[in-house]
């Protein structure tokens, strides 16, 4: 088979159509945070995911944050989120003032358990007046931030319900999830607020951005105002501590024309993980990214996941792949085991995360490019199980 050139785990697909719309957006002028490409780019964006409003942000992480002070938490608050995700979910909520609460994921998407969130609620907490609080902690249930594991929804028909019962809004970490839908209905309709990354390696890109879409007008009305140093009229008015955090008019004329081709990425990315899913299906005890029935993801990342009981490190199969042109790398390392997190209250609270322990170090993105070709794919399901065969052979093998 011809060794192809180095084939990286996720790269940007720019053609020319994003040149010359940002190139349009310099010559205009309008190269900061207002401008008709911010507009059209907004206005997209909700028409995509179902919602009354999208606010444009300057990165994912922000959009979170901003999700947050919105909805009024702060200092004294706890954010129920799951452990395994990446940072940015657990930072937004510490740069909100809140402590993050890191809870289990269910095996069969590795999306937030809504088991282990309602046991928490149940077990933990306790009405205090108008608050929820968790009783050994003293801190006030703020939100349920269920991440939609690359790309992938949570089960958010239950995450409302326990929103609901427990009085408690649902901000859904979506940063992966643009183009995906839940039972047949899109995103926007499914948390209070729901926020987006279009960071580089994101299916869409805005080179840095992101953004935070509702169905509740005045929610989101709010976001925007904070984004933008919540000013009052046209004379420098300010009502609360704002932010800086709108997007430039460049990242989102190149935001805009990326948002053209959703359907086209989205497409490839299942046909991608349809690619890995069946390359692997025979050997083993390995696994495939997951994909619940009534869930179209928006397969962010496809790979495998190594069986539990290999005698070679999932160290020497990545070292394996990149010498042979392919580019991989370890997936997220959970909350729980993050140093930035370890002086946190809740940390040490909650009993260890079974099924989070038990996936994630055996978790492999393959490259999932859209713009990867057959050839590519071809390539990659075949070097793959190469080197798997390699490993077994030489550690069964007799010294
Ligand atoms: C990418 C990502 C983010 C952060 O987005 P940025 O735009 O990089 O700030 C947050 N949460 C998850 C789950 C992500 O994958």
């Amino acid at each position: 088979m011809r060794v192809p050139a180095f084939i990286p785990l996720a790269v940007p697909n720019i053609t020319e159509d994003e040149v010359q719309a940002v190139l349009a957006a310099v010559r205009s002028g309008w190269v900061s945070t207002s401008g008709p490409d911010v507009k059209a780019f907004e206005e997209n964006l909700a028409a995509t995911t179902g919602a009354v409003d999208a606010v444009a942000v300057a990165a994912g992480t922000m959009g979170l944050h901003l999700a947050l002070v919105a909805l009024g938490v702060g200092v004294g608050d706890a954010v129920l989120t799951a452990g395994y995700t990446f940072a940015a979910t657990a930072n937004a909520i510490c740069h909100a003032g809140a402590e993050p609460i890191f809870l289990d994921i269910r095996a069969s998407d590795w999306t937030l358990s809504p088991d282990a969130v309602e046991a928490y609620l149940a077990e933990k907490c306790e009405r205090v007046g108008d608050r929820l609080v968790i009783r050994d902690l003293g801190l006030r249930v703020g939100a349920i931030m269920p991440v939609y594991t690359n790309g992938h929804p949570a089960d958010m028909d239950r995450f409302s319900a326990i929103g609901r019962a427990w009085g408690v809004p649902i901000v859904a970490d979506a940063a992966a999830a643009i183009g995906a839908r839940y039972k047949g209905r899109d995103l926007a309709g499914l948390a209070e607020l729901t926020v987006f990354s279009f960071n580089g390696n994101k299916t869409i890109t805005s080179g840095g951005g992101g953004a935070v879409v509702s169905t509740d007008a005045a929610l989101a009305a709010r976001v925007r105002h904070l984004a933008t140093t919540a000013r009052v009229g046209a004379d420098y008015d300010h009502d609360v501590v704002g932010f800086n955090y709108r997007i430039t008019n460049l990242e989102a004329a190149l935001g805009n024309a990326q948002l053209k081709r959703l359907g086209d990425f989205v497409a490839r990315k299942r046909e991608i993980h349809r690619a890995y899913s069946e390359g692997f299906a025979d050997l083993g005890g390995f696994g495939a990214f997951p994909l619940a029935e009534d869930v179209e993801s928006a397969h962010w990342f496809a790979g495998i996941v190594i069986p539990e009981d290999v005698s070679w490190c999932v160290g020497d199969l990545i070292s394996g792949l990149n010498a042979r042109q392919i580019g991989v790398r370890s997936f997220w390392k959970p909350m729980q085991h993050q140093g930035s997190f370890a002086s946190r209250p809740a940390r040490a609270h909650d009993g260890p995360l079974v099924e989070t322990e038990r996936l994630w170090r055996r978790v492999l993105p393959l490259p999932c490019s859209t713009s990867l070709t057959d050839e590519d794919l071809v390539y990659v399901i075949a070097t793959v199980r190469e080197v798997v065969g390699e490993l077994s052979r030489r550690v069964t093998a007799p010294a």
